[in-house]
């Protein structure tokens, strides 16, 4: 397995694939208990639970009893069970009570995250920064009943106004190549909506783009809901570009975003966590994403970076995609913040030692000019 930071959770190390809870639903305690020891035999420990269900709370506390350190638990604050079934809220009693019930089927005293659960909408940001909510997350995270605060969203702009609060530490985001090329919406649906890609799309939306870069220069993670858009990525005949991803391209085109820590993997099943953490093991052909985004007709990504590492190798040892990306967030910044400078220092090989060779640019399958970026980030940086 391979861990990232949670910068703003005293750099506590959550692994890149990570679990979905919705997977875990109508399982016996039997049946959910072997899926989690799989998980964390193959080095997953980290798990987003935004389900108020409590059954599955309850299977979450029996399977977790005398390993609480090892697992890095992400809960939904605002979710709540009410009648039977779930049911999202802002009411501030019950979100209380919601929340101390999840600390109570767990059988733990905190939560690593304590989510804000789904803000799609500029007046839902509104109530939940206003009405107590944020205050009531900052109380926990006073005492120590949750170790950071997160926010769930489908919306890139109010995702951003939330985290341009200071106040959010973990952002949980939806993330796939097909989402990344739509504009914010208040209504998620529009990101899976037909009508939405008919006409074909260029380039990968601006405000997403800056929410990423953003989330990279403050230190907020994000953790990635919708890696394969529900399945849909994987075929051709659902995905709304009309070819199919597999699952290792789908979790390296996250992975590859900046402010990416983790991929909250669906799993159904041992076999479908395996599956996903054999993404670890997989050869490079399988993963490269961009194979599939350069070949498409109506979906255009040139001109832009993603970040797919396809024009490796440098011949000189560069890492185009890495130099690209600290570019890029202090582009976007008009200053070098202090931690790009440093993770540029940190790079084997910097963009002045460039010779022009073309290589890479021959190998881009989006038309990015190298050797102008190399020359504008050895400018930009100094070296
Ligand atoms: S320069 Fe091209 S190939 Fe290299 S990481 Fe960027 S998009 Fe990918
Ligand atoms: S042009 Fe520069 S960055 Fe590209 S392969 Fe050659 S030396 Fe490396």
């Amino acid at each position: 397995m391979r861990y990232r930071e949670l910068k703003r959770c005293n750099n506590q190390r959550v692994s890149e694939i990570a679990l979905g809870c919705e997977g875990f639903m109508n399982k016996s305690a039997q049946e959910f208990k072997a899926m989690l020891d799989e998980a964390m035999e193959l080095g997953v420990n980290f798990m987003d639970m935004y389900t108020p269900n409590p059954q599955f709370r309850d299977n979450m506390g029996a399977a977790i009893r005398g390993r609480r350190d090892k697992i890095v638990l992400q809960g939904h604050i605002c979710a709540v069970w009410e009648n039977g079934q779930y049911l999202r809220t802002r009411d501030l009693e019950k979100t209380k009570a919601g929340f101390e019930d999840q600390l109570c089927r767990l059988g733990t005293d905190y939560l690593d995250i304590g989510m804000i659960h789904y803000v799609d909408s500029e007046s839902d940001l509104k109530e939940a920064l206003n009405g107590g909510v944020i205050a009531y997350c900052k109380e926990l995270k006073a005492a120590g009943k949750i170790r950071a605060i997160g926010l769930s969203s489908h919306n890139p702009l109010v995702a951003r106004k939330a985290v341009e609060t200071g106040d959010i530490d973990v952002l949980m985001f939806s993330v796939n190549a097909a989402y990344d090329m739509q504009p914010a919406s208040e209504d998620c649906n529009d990101l899976w909506e037909p009508e939405n890609y008919k006409n074909g799309l260029i380039g990968m939306n601006s405000d997403r783009k800056a929410l990423y870069e953003l989330c990279e220069r403050e230190g907020v993670a994000i953790d990635v809901m919708k890696a394969f858009g529900g399945g849909d990525m994987l075929s051709a005949e659902l995905s709304p570009f009309g070819v199919a991803f597999n699952e290792y391209q789908c979790i390296e085109y996250c992975l590859t975003r900046p402010g990416v820590v983790s991929v909250m993997a669906g799993c159904h099943s041992v076999d479908e966590i395996k599956k996903a953490v054999s993404y670890l093991e997989a050869p490079r052909e399988e993963r490269d994403y961009s194979l599939v985004l350069s070949r498409m007709e109506k979906f255009k990504f040139q001109g832009n970076c993603m970040y797919c590492g396809h024009c490796a190798p440098c011949s000189v040892g560069i890492s185009v995609a890495d130099v690209n990306k600290y570019l890029n967030l202090s582009l976007a910044q008009g200053e070098v913040p202090e931690t790009v400078a440093d993770h540029y220092k940190l790079l084997e090989h910097h963009a002045s030692e460039c010779i022009s060779c073309k290589s890479c640019e021959r190998n881009c399958p989006f038309g990015v000019e190298v050797v102008q970026k190399m020359k504008k980030a050895a400018e930009v940086f100094g070296y």
